[in-house]
């Protein structure tokens, strides 16, 4: 169980979301950069590829499970507390997000719902959806992310534009 203090500096992460988020491309010029700027701190999480860690509260980076998608995550203490895989084509006007997950100590702290938000301002326009269904367990969460969303992170098919990963 986190302590109230943990959870207090959770949710000023969570206001973090939409300013801080530092970006590494996937491109393997930049992450040799970021090994060196870094010292070899990049962790290795679950296999290829290797996602680096930026130093910032947030950062946007390749995913570690899905080729061609994008991985939003935020740090706490240099540990991920949440992550969310996300994808969009500019061409349909669509975005999907796939497996948002915090950290169960951090949970109800505003992380998703701030993570989701952010990627939803810096992309305007687009409508939301999940690739994969809905856990029953996670529809409350659902409803509620969605609400006033277009697209309300309902499931849709990827277009043809897009890797399912
Ligand atoms: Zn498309």
């Amino acid at each position: 169980m986190a302590s109230a203090q943990d959870r207090r500096a959770a949710r000023v992460l969570a206001g973090k979301a939409a300013s801080q988020a530092g970006r590494a491309s996937g491109r393997q010029p930049l992450r040799a950069a970021l090994m060196w700027v870094t010292r070899g701190r990049l962790g290795r999480r679950r296999g290829w590829p290797v996602v680096p860690v930026l130093g910032t509260p947030w950062q946007d980076t390749v995913s570690a499970e899905r080729t061609g998608w994008r991985q939003r995550a935020a740090f706490l203490g240099g540990t991920d507390v949440f992550a969310v895989d996300y994808q969009i084509c500019r061409r349909c006007g669509l975005g999907w997000v796939e497996q948002p997950y915090t950290v169960p100590q951090f949970q109800r702290c505003g992380l998703a719902a701030a993570g989701l938000a952010a990627l939803r301002a810096e992309n305007p326009g687009l409508h939301w959806h999940t690739l994969g269904g809905h856990f029953p367990d996670s529809e409350p969460f659902w409803s509620a992310a969605g609400a006033g969303v277009a697209g309300g992170y309902q499931q849709r098919e990827m277009c043809p534009h897009r890797n399912p990963g």
